[in-house]
């Protein structure tokens, strides 16, 4: 596949509205990822956004190959991910943002369009968060739990680790800069994915280490349902990166699924309303991915950057 980067070109306006829309895909099936949105406390160096885009292109292949062998959003929308997680440039799983104790409290969710869902909250020893909130919705009664201990992680049979595993000394810089006041505070984080399979079903998946020198214990958008992941077959699934508390407060990724489901609004439409009204009107920053029961997908966002991957029809591109 053709692969184009799209660079953000002049900085944003603060609080300007930005989308990308694209699709319905030929293929029966939509894929787009986010690796977080926010502002850049510098400009990225070429080496850099170079990095960045391999990140979210081999991201995006990896859900991309679930979706090409028949395989189902859900899996697709784990496995992208996934490898973000994996990857220390975004703040997810290993190279998480870090609390102020210079720890990694990892929250991650997972939904599913025929209401299945699972979180976790403050995770320290899955390797990947998502997998565990995975295995919440699927082994489980319950929607959310805050730190699954190493047993109930090794017996999902996943892979654990230490809570060590996850902290970088990219991380800890960033941390011991922004706690001296060197540094704004910056918001590039959180990754997600959100898919429409071959057979119409939608799955949406949302990870993060949360935000740099939060406090211990301090829970954002991500791990709640609604708010930083949402899915519903025959109307949307989304994704949420931003400030986690404003995205609570406006149960974001319904809000999208409300103005489709009761306002008939298009997806352009619903995503933008929403940015509009729950975001930019409290003087809150952010963006969301969403894909639409037709496989239409959006990318949106009102900070002044966001890194995302999707196909336009024609080729990959990624949003650096
Ligand atoms: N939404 C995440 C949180 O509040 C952070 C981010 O996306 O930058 O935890």
């Amino acid at each position: 596949m053709e692969e184009r980067t799209l660079h953000a070109g002049r900085p944003s306006t603060a609080r300007e509205l930005r989308l990308f829309q694209a699709g319905p895909s030929e293929g029966g099936y939509a894929l787009v990822l986010h690796g977080g949105a926010g502002s850049r406390p510098r400009e990225l160096s070429l080496e850099e956004r170079g990095e960045y885009t391999e990140g979210l292109a081999r991201a995006y292949r990896a859900g991309a190959a679930v979706l090409e062998r028949h395989g189902s959003a859900l899996d697709a929308v784990c496995a992208t991910v996934a490898v973000l997680e994996d990857d220390p440039l975004f703040n997810a799983g290993r190279g998480a943002a870090l609390t102020a104790r210079g720890e990694a409290e990892l929250d991650a969710s997972v939904m599913t369009g025929d209401g299945a869902a699972g979180a976790v909250a403050c995770s320290r020893f899955a390797r990947n968060p998502v997998f565990a909130a995975r295995k919440v919705m699927e082994e489980t009664r319950h929607v959310l739990l805050v730190d699954p201990d190493e047993d109930l992680v090794a017996g999902w049979g996943l892979a654990t680790t230490t809570p060590e595993y996850f902290v970088t000394e990219a991380r800890l810089r960033q941390l011991a800069e922004v706690r001296s006041a060197q540094l704004p505070a910056p918001r590039h984080g959180t990754v997600g994915a959100v898919a429409r399979d071959r057979r119409g079903k939608l799955a949406a998946a949302t990870s993060t280490g949360g935000i740099v020198n939060q406090s211990e214990g301090r829970v954002g958008d991500t791990p709640i349902l609604g708010a930083g992941t949402f899915a519903r077959d025959g109307v949307v699934a989304v994704s949420c990166t931003g400030e986690g508390e404003a995205f609570v407060r406006g149960v974001v990724a319904h809000d999208v699924a409300a103005r489709i489901s009761y306002l008939r609004s298009g997806l352009a439409e619903a995503v933008t309303g929403t940015i509009t009204t729950e975001l930019t009107a409290r003087e809150a920053s952010g963006g969301l991915i969403a894909v639409a029961a037709d496989g239409t997908i959006a990318v949106a966002h009102n900070s002044p950057a966001m890194f995302a991957a999707f196909d336009d029809g024609s080729r990959l591109v990624t949003l650096v």
